[in-house]
């Protein structure tokens, strides 16, 4: 069982995942995911779409 990253409680068999770029994070609820996201300014990933997003607002220096 995982504890979650919030309050430490089991996550149960459906925890909360929350993907961030270091690594993923899972929570025992939506509010502790939402909590952690609030207090480290974390934005979700979007969802398993392609990563490769033709589109990506990649900065390029001229
Ligand atoms: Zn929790």
């Amino acid at each position: 069982m995982k504890p979650c990253d919030l309050c430490s409680l089991d996550c149960g068999n459906k925890p909360f995942d929350l993907v961030t770029p270091e690594k993923t994070l899972q929570f025992c609820c939506e509010g502790c995911r939402g909590i952690y996201e609030m207090l480290h300014d974390i934005k979700a990933a979007p969802a398993q779409t392609t990563q490769n997003n033709p589109n990506s607002p990649e900065r390029k220096p001229t």
